[in-house]
């Protein structure tokens, strides 16, 4: 598929980011090219339009990128996970840990009914440590997680083992 080697190219690495020794996937030079960017969009839209998915749960920051545009194109809506103490309302969070200390994330109370089926959004995935959180936090609250969906994958970091039998989908590896 040229739309894959597009959106490959278009992806900048930045080594040393942010912290020595870290190759940083930089995705904003993807949305620089609009061709690119309107690729990874449709790639999504054509896997999940006929899912009947009636949930995109974008995780902050990123996955607020990508996510609003395929929840309008499926006719979905968009769930934003975000960062503690940034949503106003009564939110329900989730912890999860990182390499160094715990890290949590939010999402809105009544945002989401149970049983919904849901879409989880990213752009990219290193240790699944984000994405178990936000599955985590839609499964507590009776949604089923179709699907988690990322622009990039890093399959030394083994993600996608930690998402055990939940389907993972990516554009580049
Ligand atoms: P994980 O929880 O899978 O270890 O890390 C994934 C999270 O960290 C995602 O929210 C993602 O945005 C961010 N992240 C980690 N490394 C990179 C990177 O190299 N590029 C980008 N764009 N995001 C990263």
């Amino acid at each position: 598929d040229d739309r894959i080697s597009r959106i490959t190219s278009a992806i900048r690495v930045i080594a040393d980011f942010p912290k020595p020794g870290i190759l940083f996937q930089d995705i904003t030079t993807l949305l620089l090219d609009p061709m690119a960017f309107k690729d990874t969009i449709d790639l999504f839209v054509e896997r999940y339009k006929d899912k009947d998915i009636s949930v995109v749960a974008g995780v902050e920051a990123r996955g607020f990128i990508f996510g609003p545009p395929i929840a309008l194109a499926i006719g979905a809506k968009f769930v934003p996970m975000r960062k503690p103490n940034k949503l106003p309302g009564a939110v329900i969070s989730q912890e999860y840990s990182l390499e160094y200390g715990t890290d949590k994330i939010e999402m809105h109370i009544g945002a989401v009914q149970e049983g919904e089926r849901a879409l989880v959004i990213d752009d990219l995935i290193a240790t699944g440590g984000t994405l178990c959180a936000a599955i985590s936090l839609l499964e507590r609250v009776g949604v089923n997680v179709v699907e988690c969906a990322c622009v990039i994958e890093l399959p030394d970091l083994k993600g996608r083992e930690r998402l055990g039998d939940k389907p993972l989908f990516v554009l580049v590896s």
